[in-house]
């Protein structure tokens, strides 16, 4: 069996093969939003190929340069200096042992790229998706939609906006007569995102949405349909199947890498405050910890594993006359079973201290990320049996901003006109499954998750339990 950084050479050649460098694969992985961040993937152990402690640096040896090595100076070839899509190339100076930086950003120049009108100017949009537009390559934001004016006009000056293109929610369907608008991403409590994308799509524009994708499976459809007939795009944001850790899990698993993989174990919890937020109002929210951050344990077991879950089991609390959970539920236990024999095990709870981690068991060995739903600072380790021993590794990928590589892929799906790789058929599968397992938690019994739904472009299709991806767009390129 192959160590780690074998496996991880593996990929690499054959992408090598394809005219593809280290570099370029890692920003693959990482579905193009890394430019600014360190192009280095290690072990931390030393392996006796490399040889050398932890981190072992995966640049090319000396004298061996590879396509994204730039020569010392003074014999630094001439640049290309008009094709702002080929990185500007930069004098080596750091031992080929060293994490190496680089290649340097290729932005879109400002005019090319996607505009986008952020609805909602709460915690994610003003702490997380704002700051990340600056590491998109691809989109940048034209427009803003709030409630409140006063917060809008501080954030229009903040990021350059114009103060013509912010709308409140009643003049939001105007919209459709601002041009710079491409994509309306909205970042609304759960309830509001279906009427905003479907006011949205009518609107003309394509529609990036938070999840949950909604409250129902109906309104999911709703959702589909409208984008549908406007002819619009409509991906939902599911940051997790964009990140580079757990695209590496992914095709571990895909590639049985540890043999078979048998179970999955998963936990999304974290401690919770103020009754009066529309997380804990069932209307708004459409129910407590499951929908919230139980999605993650969901979503990405679906995502690593490529298949759809046949049947689940549950068990729901809350703490009696805890104010917090008077609507929703405090916390979710529940297994779902899977075509291949997989059983998984997921927990979500809004009562205890933060963890967020899985555990993918194989028959060979387990790979776990802990954390693994965070925005930053994954961290990823492996244990595999080697003849009578056990080997442990941990494995090093720059990390980069999931939001911007989120927001560039929906950026990069319209620019290209292609089908996003979580579009609304994967949010509204999410939701079927949510539905199946809030129902065994109240009956207390096993619920099969429906096998047929009405899938892409009005076709009703069945879920074939031997096709994974069903829900899926093309996997991201090197974008
Ligand atoms: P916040 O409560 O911080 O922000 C929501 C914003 O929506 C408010 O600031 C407000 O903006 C607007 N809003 C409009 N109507 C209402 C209303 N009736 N009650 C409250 N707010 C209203 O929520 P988050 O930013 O944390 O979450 C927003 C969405 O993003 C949710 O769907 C959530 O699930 C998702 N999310 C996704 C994450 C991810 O990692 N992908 C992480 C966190 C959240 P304004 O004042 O401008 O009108």
């Amino acid at each position: 069996m192959n160590s780690i950084d074998e496996w991880v050479d593996q990929l690499l050649h054959t992408n090598e093969r394809a005219g593809v460098s280290r570099k370029s694969f890692l920003r693959a992985a990482a579905v193009g939003t890394m430019s600014t961040i360190a192009a280095a993937c290690s072990t931390g152990k030393s392996t006796g190929k490399k040889g050398g402690p932890a981190p072992v640096s995966e640049a090319p040896t000396a004298g061996q340069p590879s396509s994204e090595t730039v020569a010392a100076s003074p014999a630094m070839k001439p640049q290309n200096t008009t094709n702002p899509e080929q990185p500007v190339k930069l004098e080596q100076w750091k031992a080929a042992t060293e994490r190496q930086s680089g290649p340097t950003p290729t932005p879109m120049p400002p005019d090319k790229r996607v505009g986008y009108a952020i609805v909602g100017l709460g915690h994610l949009a003003l702490e997380e998706l704002m700051p990340a537009f600056a590491q998109c390559k691809k989109s940048k934001v034209v427009a803003l939609v709030s409630g409140n004016p006063e917060k809008m006009l501080k954030v229009a000056r903040q990021y350059g906006i114009s103060e013509k293109s912010c709308y409140s929610y009643a003049t939001y369907d105007r919209l459709k007569d601002n041009p710079e608008v491409q994509v309306i991403y909205i970042v609304l409590p759960n309830s509001m995102h279906a009427e905003y994308t479907i006011r949205g799509a009518k609107a003309g524009k394509h529609i990036l949405c938070e999840k949950p994708m909604a409250n129902s499976a109906a309104e999911c459809q709703a959702m589909i349909d409208a984008c549908r007939k406007a002819n619009r795009k409509l991906m939902v944001a599911y940051r997790i199947q964009y990140e580079p850790y757990n695209r590496l899990v992914r095709d571990m698993v895909r590639s049985n890498q540890f043999g078979k993989t048998k179970t999955i174990e998963t936990v999304n919890v974290q401690n919770s405050d103020n009754p009066a937020h529309w997380r804990f109002k069932k209307k708004l929210a459409g129910g407590g910890a499951l929908p919230d951050i139980g999605l993650y344990c969901l979503n990405t077991i679906r995502y690593l594993t490529g298949e759809e879950p046949t049947e689940v089991f549950a068990y729901q609390s809350s703490t009696p006359g805890d104010p917090r959970f008077k609507e929703v539920e405090e916390m979710v236990s529940w297994q779902m079973r899977f075509p291949s024999g997989i059983i998984t095990n997921c927990l979500t709870h809004y009562g205890v201290h933060e963890t967020r981690r899985y555990r993918v068991m194989a028959e060979r060995g387990w790979i776990g990320l802990d954390p693994a739903f965070s925005y930053s600072g994954l961290k990823m380790d492996v244990a595999f049996a080697e003849k009578k021993a056990e080997r442990r590794e941990n494995v090093s990928l720059p990390d980069v901003n999931q939001f911007a590589a989120e927001i560039d892929h929906m950026s990069e799906c319209v620019l290209t006109d292609r089908v996003p790789f979580t579009p609304g058929e994967e949010g509204l599968q999410d939701q079927r499954i949510m539905e199946a397992i809030y129902k065994s938690a109240k009956t207390g019994r096993p619920v099969k998750v429906p096998s047929a739904v009405k899938a892409t472009r009005g076709r009703t299709a069945s879920v074939a339990t031997n096709k994974l991806d069903q829900f899926r767009g093309p996997l991201p390129k090197n974008e």
